[in-house]
């Protein structure tokens, strides 16, 4: 118990909550740091430990395990927390991340994260000031969406608190709900909401006062000043200095091929629905810079319009996908079908895509107000919403009308990914299915807006340049274990991966060593990604996962691109499954993508 209390840069302790009895426990984070550092890494053992083999997403035995990292609260950009559970989507293991302020919330009174078990019987809400853990009846708010819901919680008594919480998608179980966290920062990917919801836990509210002991304060500050020096010198803060240029910047990514629905033609109004939106954000719509916790980074803004506000990262692709592909050239438009799915706190690339996918089934006419009244009946789960509230493989399978998904039914990215073969390798082999959350996008993004940096990138890691060229199949296996690794370290550290990406891992490896007092390195940071990356397999090779189910829709390799500046490309099913052969290889998998004896014995996985 000594070592525990005096434990550093972690808080020390792990909620354990079971809904069912309202059993409240703690355990040492001790138990789990050595060998899993934290964030993603802990919430994966501890998924790996407690969720049985064969439960189901929405069974009470189902763990919703939110994880901070030893680094969250007490670094530059530290703002993030992890979100892990079996997935409603795919009922294999589930992830997402989430930033804004209440990872550092969760820290401060004491706890390293959170684990909820169980199923309350009534909606319920749990409130945590330091060692004060209540439960209160969500009854009233059951059906609020987040904004009210957060509203609504802070009214419990304390002003200050941090919330996590679902709105009416996640109470109804729709499949493709995030949860939202104090209106800002959602952890979109997986149905996680849904999870939520299926505990009939309503909101978690969180407000500290502890703060966190730190081996070698001194040390820290100066470490940290100098990662922060680094961000504000990136071409990462640059970048985002001009919130303006970079919405423009997401626009014109329409020279992407958006397609939801990956059978239209090429959508040759694009080009004007973008010049639209830029002049909305420009003349229309006031903005707000804003950042999650410690990060100088303020990627996102607080976007304002009649009124009705809603948070809007700068570079991410939600918003251009909502006009790219749902078609919508009136941004007033496209800016309600936003502000909507942000408020009901809804994973809107899976959204948009099954809303594309509707227009084929002839259920919604794109471009036009049908799309809001679609989404309506998704969140209330009424006609067809129903079957579509279930995910784009699902509602596929009930209409009998293939659709495009990656691994284990999971919506795809917002542009074509036939393209981007790296993205494609990644969206198969992901254990979550989420792209996101397995490689940040690159090449392929990296690749559109700076070819110069992707190829100097990959000369570093793959030894040719050439890997960054997006259709190319060489060197790409190579280019997603690297960024997996890079995504699994600051996922599990707690920082963002923006800007973690923009400052040499020595320096993150040195802050961790000052506030901990454990040795690190940049080696020792990508020895526990593998560690964690082998660890996520053998959740999933435990559910029935292998080679044959590392895969994409068939759609992806039996049709070619129609129209526009990819046309006449394909996935080839040949090159592809080579791929797959030169990445299990590197992960030390076997041919049918199981860890090998040897592999889990490196890492101390062999139970
Ligand atoms: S880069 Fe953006 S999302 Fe990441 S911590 Fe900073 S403000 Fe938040």
């Amino acid at each position: 118990m000594e070592r525990l209390i005096n434990m550093f840069g972690y808080a020390g302790k792990i909620l354990f909550i079971d809904l069912s009895n309202h059993i409240i426990n703690t355990i040492p984070t001790e138990k789990y740091a050595k060998d899993f550092l934290g964030g993603r890494g802990i919430a994966t053992k501890i998924a790996y430990d407690i969720i049985p083999p064969d439960a189901n997403a929405f069974d009470p035995e189902n763990a919703l395990i939110m994880m901070t990292g030893p680094l969250t609260g007490i670094a530059p950009s530290s703002s993030r927390i992890d979100v892990v559970s079996l997935s409603p989507l795919t009922n294999l293991l589930g992830g997402s991340s989430a930033g804004g302020d209440f990872g550092a919330a969760l820290k401060f009174a004491g706890y390293d994260g959170i684990v909820i078990t169980g199923k309350s019987k009534e909606p319920t809400c749990i409130r945590i000031i330091d060692d004060e853990i209540t439960f209160h009846d969500a009854e009233a708010c059951w059906e609020y969406d987040v904004y009210d819901t957060v509203d609504c919680v802070k009214k419990l008594g304390r002003e200050d608190v941090q919330v996590a919480c679902i709105g009416k998608a996640g109470a109804n179980l729709v499949k493709t709900a995030g949860i939202s966290f104090s209106k800002r920062n959602l952890a979109a990917r997986g149905g996680l909401g849904a999870v939520m919801g299926s505990k009939n836990l309503k909101a978690i509210a969180v407000a500290g006062t502890k703060g966190v002991k730190i081996k070698d304060t001194n040390k820290l500050m100066k470490v940290n000043f100098e990662i922060q020096r680094r961000i504000k010198e990136s071409p990462s803060f640059k970048k985002y200095e001009n919130w303006h240029a970079n919405i423009s910047l997401s626009l014109l990514k329409a020279r992407r091929p958006y397609f939801g629905d990956y059978e239209e033609e090429f959508w040759e109004e694009a080009e004007e629905a973008a010049k639209n939106a830029k002049k909305f954000f420009e003349e229309k719509a006031s903005l707000r810079p804003s950042s999650c916790f410690s990060c100088p980074l303020r990627c996102w803004a607080w976007v304002e319009y009649k009124g009705e506000e809603a948070p809007m990262v700068a570079c991410q692709g939600t918003f251009p996908a909502i006009i790219f592909i749902l078609k919508i050239k009136d941004p007033e438009l496209a800016w309600k079908v936003y502000l909507k799915l942000q408020r009901e706190g809804m994973d809107i690339m899976s959204t948009v895509a099954i809303i594309a996918y509707a227009s084929r089934l002839g259920l919604v006419k794109l471009g036009s107000e049908d799309v809001l009244n679609l989404i309506d009946k998704i969140i209330n789960r009424e006609g067809p919403g129903n079957i579509l509230a279930e995910g784009i493989k699902r509602a596929s399978e009930h209409f009998g009308v293939p659709a495009v998904y990656v691994k284990g039914g999971m919506e795809s990215w917002s542009s074509d990914i036939r393209p981007f073969r790296g993205v494609a390798l990644a969206g198969a082999v992901s254990e979550s299915g989420s792209i996101s959350r397995a490689i940040h996008g690159f090449p392929a993004s990296s690749y559109y807006t700076k070819p110069e940096k992707a190829k100097k990138v990959a000369k570093e890691i793959v030894g040719d340049e050439s890997a960054a060229e997006p259709t190319n199949y060489k060197g790409k296996a190579k280019l997603v274990a690297y960024f997996e690794n890079e995504h699994i370290i600051a996922d599990s550290l707690g920082v963002c991966d923006t800007p973690m990406l923009s400052v040499p891992l020595e320096l993150w490896a040195e802050s961790f060593t000052a506030a901990t007092g454990i040795e690190m390195s940049p080696e020792k940071l990508h020895f526990y990604a593998e560690k964690i990356r082998t660890l996520e397999r053998m959740f999933n090779v435990r559910r029935g996962v292998n080679r044959e189910k590392d895969t994409l829709s068939p759609r992806l390799f039996e049709s070619v691109i129609h129209s526009g500046p990819w046309k006449g490309v394909k996935l080839d099913r040949e090159k592809f499954e080579e791929m797959k052969d030169e990445y299990y290889m590197l992960r030390g998998w076997n041919e049918n993508g199981i860890p090998t004896e040897e592999t889990l014995k490196k890492y101390g996985l062999e139970w």
